[in-house]
Protein backbone atom coordinates (compact mmCIF):
# COMPACT_ATOMS: atom_id res chain seq x y z
CA UNK A 1 0.00 0.00 0.00
CA UNK A 2 1.33 3.36 -0.95
CA UNK A 3 1.74 5.93 1.93
CA UNK A 4 1.05 8.70 -0.36
CA UNK A 5 -1.08 8.79 -3.16
CA UNK A 6 -1.36 10.81 -6.42
CA UNK A 7 -4.47 12.76 -7.54
CA UNK A 8 -5.69 13.83 -10.90
CA UNK A 9 -8.46 16.38 -10.97
CA UNK A 10 -10.84 15.71 -13.60
CA UNK A 11 -13.87 18.36 -13.00
CA UNK A 12 -12.85 20.58 -15.94
CA UNK A 13 -12.85 17.32 -17.98
CA UNK A 14 -15.03 14.84 -16.96
CA UNK A 15 -16.93 17.00 -14.35
CA UNK A 16 -18.27 19.68 -16.38
CA UNK A 17 -18.57 17.64 -19.88
CA UNK A 18 -21.86 15.95 -17.69
CA UNK A 19 -22.76 18.99 -16.44
CA UNK A 20 -25.88 20.79 -17.73
CA UNK A 21 -23.91 24.48 -16.85
CA UNK A 22 -21.62 25.32 -19.50
CA UNK A 23 -18.74 27.41 -18.17
CA UNK A 24 -16.96 30.70 -19.88
CA UNK A 25 -13.74 29.68 -21.05
CA UNK A 26 -12.42 32.04 -18.43
CA UNK A 27 -14.33 30.01 -15.59
CA UNK A 28 -12.93 27.02 -16.59
CA UNK A 29 -9.81 28.44 -17.13
CA UNK A 30 -9.81 29.75 -12.97
CA UNK A 31 -11.33 26.53 -12.11
CA UNK A 32 -7.93 24.47 -13.16
CA UNK A 33 -6.19 27.61 -11.82
CA UNK A 34 -7.78 27.31 -7.83
CA UNK A 35 -7.07 23.32 -8.50
CA UNK A 36 -3.50 24.03 -8.85
CA UNK A 37 -3.10 26.17 -6.04
CA UNK A 38 -4.85 24.23 -3.72
CA UNK A 39 -1.76 21.74 -4.87
CA UNK A 40 -3.57 19.06 -6.80
CA UNK A 41 -0.59 18.45 -9.44
CA UNK A 42 -2.26 16.24 -12.58
CA UNK A 43 -5.39 18.13 -13.87
CA UNK A 44 -6.93 16.71 -16.77
CA UNK A 45 -8.49 20.53 -18.15
CA UNK A 46 -9.26 20.05 -21.89
CA UNK A 47 -10.35 17.04 -24.27
CA UNK A 48 -9.69 16.90 -27.95
CA UNK A 49 -12.77 15.87 -29.41
CA UNK A 50 -15.05 16.46 -32.17
CA UNK A 51 -16.73 19.68 -30.66
CA UNK A 52 -20.06 18.61 -32.39
CA UNK A 53 -20.37 15.85 -30.23
CA UNK A 54 -19.16 17.85 -27.22
CA UNK A 55 -19.73 21.08 -27.37
CA UNK A 56 -18.80 21.52 -23.78
CA UNK A 57 -15.42 21.12 -24.62
CA UNK A 58 -14.84 23.59 -28.05
CA UNK A 59 -12.57 25.97 -26.05
CA UNK A 60 -9.58 23.00 -25.78
CA UNK A 61 -7.37 25.13 -27.49
CA UNK A 62 -8.20 28.42 -25.63
CA UNK A 63 -8.42 26.81 -22.29
CA UNK A 64 -4.84 25.47 -22.95
CA UNK A 65 -3.23 29.07 -24.45
CA UNK A 66 -4.73 30.95 -21.00
CA UNK A 67 -3.13 28.24 -18.62
CA UNK A 68 0.22 28.05 -20.29
CA UNK A 69 0.11 32.19 -20.27
CA UNK A 70 -0.67 31.88 -16.23
CA UNK A 71 3.34 32.08 -15.55
CA UNK A 72 2.52 32.35 -11.71
CA UNK A 73 0.60 29.28 -11.58
CA UNK A 74 2.66 27.38 -14.05
CA UNK A 75 5.50 27.63 -11.70
CA UNK A 76 3.68 25.56 -9.31
CA UNK A 77 4.94 22.82 -11.76
CA UNK A 78 0.82 21.71 -12.47
CA UNK A 79 0.38 19.45 -15.04
CA UNK A 80 -2.15 19.64 -17.53
CA UNK A 81 -3.60 16.73 -19.10
CA UNK A 82 -5.40 16.44 -22.58
CA UNK A 83 -7.84 13.75 -23.35
CA UNK A 84 -7.72 12.36 -26.94
CA UNK A 85 -10.13 9.86 -28.81
CA UNK A 86 -8.04 9.55 -31.99
CA UNK A 87 -4.79 10.37 -33.98
CA UNK A 88 -6.55 14.01 -35.15
CA UNK A 89 -7.28 14.57 -31.62
CA UNK A 90 -3.48 13.68 -30.88
CA UNK A 91 -2.13 16.25 -33.27
CA UNK A 92 -4.42 18.83 -31.42
CA UNK A 93 -3.19 17.86 -27.82
CA UNK A 94 0.46 18.15 -28.91
CA UNK A 95 -0.24 21.73 -31.21
CA UNK A 96 -1.82 23.14 -27.78
CA UNK A 97 1.64 22.23 -25.86
CA UNK A 98 -0.42 19.82 -22.75
CA UNK A 99 2.09 18.62 -20.24
CA UNK A 100 0.38 15.30 -21.20
CA UNK A 101 -1.89 13.16 -22.80
CA UNK A 102 -5.28 10.80 -21.99
CA UNK A 103 -6.23 7.79 -24.47
CA UNK A 104 -8.93 6.00 -23.69
CA UNK A 105 -9.58 2.10 -24.79
CA UNK A 106 -12.98 0.44 -23.52
CA UNK A 107 -13.10 -3.30 -22.19
CA UNK A 108 -16.51 -4.10 -24.48
CA UNK A 109 -17.12 -4.26 -28.29
CA UNK A 110 -20.39 -2.66 -27.63
CA UNK A 111 -18.85 0.45 -25.71
CA UNK A 112 -16.56 0.53 -28.33
CA UNK A 113 -18.74 0.99 -30.71
CA UNK A 114 -21.19 3.13 -28.91
CA UNK A 115 -18.41 5.55 -28.26
CA UNK A 116 -16.04 5.42 -30.95
CA UNK A 117 -17.61 3.18 -33.92
CA UNK A 118 -15.32 0.65 -33.61
CA UNK A 119 -14.76 -2.32 -32.06
CA UNK A 120 -12.57 -2.81 -29.09
CA UNK A 121 -9.82 -4.54 -30.66
CA UNK A 122 -9.64 -2.20 -33.58
CA UNK A 123 -9.82 0.55 -30.56
CA UNK A 124 -6.60 -1.24 -29.08
CA UNK A 125 -4.54 -0.58 -32.19
CA UNK A 126 -5.68 3.07 -32.77
CA UNK A 127 -4.45 3.75 -29.28
CA UNK A 128 -1.24 2.04 -29.53
CA UNK A 129 -0.49 4.26 -32.71
CA UNK A 130 -1.10 7.35 -30.26
CA UNK A 131 0.54 6.48 -27.18
CA UNK A 132 3.38 5.92 -29.87
CA UNK A 133 2.71 9.26 -31.46
CA UNK A 134 2.91 10.51 -27.53
CA UNK A 135 6.25 8.76 -27.24
CA UNK A 136 7.84 10.14 -30.15
CA UNK A 137 6.61 13.61 -29.33
CA UNK A 138 7.96 12.87 -25.57
CA UNK A 139 4.78 13.70 -23.70
CA UNK A 140 4.08 11.42 -20.96
CA UNK A 141 0.73 9.05 -21.73
CA UNK A 142 -1.48 7.31 -19.96
CA UNK A 143 -4.37 5.03 -21.33
CA UNK A 144 -7.82 4.71 -19.83
CA UNK A 145 -9.43 1.82 -19.88
CA UNK A 146 -13.56 2.32 -19.82
CA UNK A 147 -16.14 -0.47 -18.69
CA UNK A 148 -13.52 -2.17 -16.84
CA UNK A 149 -15.86 -2.89 -14.23
CA UNK A 150 -19.59 -2.79 -15.75
CA UNK A 151 -20.84 -2.07 -19.25
CA UNK A 152 -24.06 -0.52 -19.66
CA UNK A 153 -24.79 -2.43 -22.95
CA UNK A 154 -23.17 -6.06 -22.07
CA UNK A 155 -23.67 -5.83 -18.18
CA UNK A 156 -20.69 -7.69 -16.19
CA UNK A 157 -17.37 -7.65 -17.45
CA UNK A 158 -15.36 -10.59 -16.92
CA UNK A 159 -11.92 -9.79 -15.37
CA UNK A 160 -10.41 -11.85 -17.76
CA UNK A 161 -11.29 -10.06 -20.15
CA UNK A 162 -10.13 -6.88 -18.28
CA UNK A 163 -7.02 -8.30 -17.86
CA UNK A 164 -6.16 -9.11 -21.41
CA UNK A 165 -6.77 -5.13 -22.34
CA UNK A 166 -4.52 -4.28 -20.11
CA UNK A 167 -1.68 -6.90 -21.38
CA UNK A 168 -2.54 -5.47 -24.89
CA UNK A 169 -2.04 -2.15 -23.66
CA UNK A 170 1.27 -3.19 -21.31
CA UNK A 171 2.57 -3.71 -24.74
CA UNK A 172 2.42 -0.57 -26.34
CA UNK A 173 4.14 1.19 -23.60
CA UNK A 174 2.29 3.57 -21.58
CA UNK A 175 3.21 5.20 -18.39
CA UNK A 176 0.03 4.33 -16.80
CA UNK A 177 -3.08 2.64 -17.22
CA UNK A 178 -6.15 3.54 -15.37
CA UNK A 179 -8.99 0.99 -15.07
CA UNK A 180 -12.57 3.15 -14.70
CA UNK A 181 -15.83 2.09 -13.41
CA UNK A 182 -17.15 4.26 -16.10
CA UNK A 183 -20.81 3.86 -15.32
CA UNK A 184 -20.26 3.00 -11.31
CA UNK A 185 -21.21 -0.20 -10.90
CA UNK A 186 -18.37 -1.73 -9.07
CA UNK A 187 -17.88 -2.37 -5.43
CA UNK A 188 -14.61 -3.08 -3.25
CA UNK A 189 -14.61 -6.42 -3.83
CA UNK A 190 -14.19 -6.21 -8.23
CA UNK A 191 -12.07 -3.17 -7.39
CA UNK A 192 -9.22 -6.24 -5.45
CA UNK A 193 -9.99 -8.95 -8.16
CA UNK A 194 -9.57 -6.28 -10.87
CA UNK A 195 -6.73 -4.07 -9.29
CA UNK A 196 -5.19 -7.51 -8.39
CA UNK A 197 -5.47 -8.95 -11.91
CA UNK A 198 -3.75 -6.19 -13.35
CA UNK A 199 -1.20 -5.83 -11.29
CA UNK A 200 -0.02 -9.83 -12.18
CA UNK A 201 -0.36 -8.56 -15.74
CA UNK A 202 1.83 -5.76 -15.29
CA UNK A 203 4.24 -7.40 -12.67
CA UNK A 204 7.76 -5.62 -13.39
CA UNK A 205 7.07 -3.83 -16.21
CA UNK A 206 7.56 -0.25 -15.47
CA UNK A 207 3.89 0.90 -15.69
CA UNK A 208 1.39 2.78 -12.96
CA UNK A 209 -1.92 1.75 -12.14
CA UNK A 210 -4.44 4.54 -11.75
CA UNK A 211 -8.21 4.09 -11.13
CA UNK A 212 -11.45 6.18 -12.27
CA UNK A 213 -14.62 5.69 -9.72
CA UNK A 214 -17.72 7.15 -10.40
CA UNK A 215 -20.13 7.58 -7.44
CA UNK A 216 -23.17 6.72 -9.21
CA UNK A 217 -24.13 4.24 -6.77
CA UNK A 218 -22.59 5.55 -3.61
CA UNK A 219 -19.85 2.70 -3.72
CA UNK A 220 -17.20 5.32 -5.21
CA UNK A 221 -14.88 6.40 -2.22
CA UNK A 222 -15.52 2.72 -0.72
CA UNK A 223 -14.12 1.83 -3.84
CA UNK A 224 -11.07 4.33 -3.92
CA UNK A 225 -10.13 3.08 -0.44
CA UNK A 226 -10.23 -0.20 -1.66
CA UNK A 227 -8.06 0.61 -4.47
CA UNK A 228 -5.38 1.88 -2.32
CA UNK A 229 -5.43 -0.92 -0.04
CA UNK A 230 -4.27 -3.06 -3.53
CA UNK A 231 -1.58 -1.07 -4.34
CA UNK A 232 -2.76 1.43 -6.39
CA UNK A 233 -1.67 4.46 -6.17
CA UNK A 234 -3.20 7.21 -8.56
CA UNK A 235 -6.80 8.23 -8.14
CA UNK A 236 -9.47 10.15 -10.37
CA UNK A 237 -11.24 12.46 -8.61
CA UNK A 238 -13.46 15.65 -9.38
CA UNK A 239 -13.85 18.74 -7.53
CA UNK A 240 -17.53 18.88 -6.00
CA UNK A 241 -18.20 15.19 -7.33
CA UNK A 242 -19.73 16.83 -10.00
CA UNK A 243 -19.92 15.25 -13.58
CA UNK A 244 -22.34 12.09 -14.41
CA UNK A 245 -23.28 9.35 -16.18
CA UNK A 246 -24.85 9.44 -19.44
CA UNK A 247 -26.37 6.25 -18.95
CA UNK A 248 -27.88 7.52 -15.78
CA UNK A 249 -29.50 11.24 -16.27
CA UNK A 250 -30.18 11.65 -12.61
CA UNK A 251 -26.60 9.87 -10.87
CA UNK A 252 -24.12 12.18 -9.22
CA UNK A 253 -20.68 12.18 -10.75
CA UNK A 254 -16.75 11.29 -9.72
CA UNK A 255 -15.62 10.78 -6.34
CA UNK A 256 -15.74 13.96 -4.84
CA UNK A 257 -11.72 15.24 -4.46
CA UNK A 258 -12.12 17.11 -1.48
CA UNK A 259 -14.18 13.98 0.19
CA UNK A 260 -11.32 11.49 -0.96
CA UNK A 261 -8.64 13.64 0.45
CA UNK A 262 -10.27 14.36 4.03
CA UNK A 263 -10.74 10.05 3.99
CA UNK A 264 -7.33 9.95 2.50
CA UNK A 265 -5.73 12.10 5.27
CA UNK A 266 -7.44 10.82 8.18
CA UNK A 267 -6.41 7.47 7.21
CA UNK A 268 -2.29 8.99 6.79
CA UNK A 269 -2.06 8.63 3.45
CA UNK A 270 -0.37 12.02 2.04
CA UNK A 271 -1.61 14.21 -1.06
CA UNK A 272 -0.02 16.86 -0.99
CA UNK A 273 -2.85 18.53 -1.47
CA UNK A 274 -4.52 21.40 0.64
CA UNK A 275 -7.60 19.96 2.33
CA UNK A 276 -9.14 23.35 3.37
CA UNK A 277 -8.39 25.31 0.10
CA UNK A 278 -10.00 22.40 -2.03
CA UNK A 279 -13.15 22.53 -0.21
CA UNK A 280 -13.23 26.32 -0.84
CA UNK A 281 -12.83 25.56 -4.76
CA UNK A 282 -15.80 22.96 -4.22
CA UNK A 283 -17.66 26.32 -2.78
CA UNK A 284 -16.85 28.29 -5.37
CA UNK A 285 -17.73 25.67 -8.03
CA UNK A 286 -20.72 25.55 -7.18
CA UNK A 287 -21.97 29.05 -7.11
CA UNK A 288 -20.26 29.20 -10.25
CA UNK A 289 -22.48 26.38 -11.67
CA UNK A 290 -25.71 27.68 -10.10
CA UNK A 291 -26.54 24.64 -8.23
CA UNK A 292 -25.62 21.94 -5.86
CA UNK A 293 -22.63 19.62 -6.24
CA UNK A 294 -22.80 16.54 -4.60
CA UNK A 295 -19.65 16.49 -2.64
CA UNK A 296 -20.22 16.03 1.59
CA UNK A 297 -16.75 17.74 3.38
CA UNK A 298 -17.79 21.30 1.58
CA UNK A 299 -20.74 21.37 3.44
CA UNK A 300 -19.63 19.51 6.53
CA UNK A 301 -16.58 21.29 6.55
CA UNK A 302 -13.01 19.83 8.04
CA UNK A 303 -12.92 18.27 10.97
CA UNK A 304 -11.19 19.06 13.28
CA UNK A 305 -12.14 22.83 12.22
ZN1 LIG B 1 -15.53 9.22 -15.83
Amino acid sequence: MHERVDIVEVSARDGLQSDPTILSTASKVELITRAARAGLRRIEAVSFVNPKRVPQMADAVEVMEALLADDATRSLGPSYIGLVLNQRGLDRAITASVDEINAVAMATDSFARSNQGMGAAQLLDEVAEIVAGARTAGIPVSVTVSAAFGCPFEGEVPVDRVAEVVARLAETGPDEIALADSIGAAVPKDVVERVGAARDVLDGADIRLRCHFHNTRNTGLANAIAAVEAGVGVLDASLGGIGGCPFAPNATGNIPTEDLLYLLARSGIDTGVDLAAACDVARWLELELGHPVPGYLSKAGVFPA
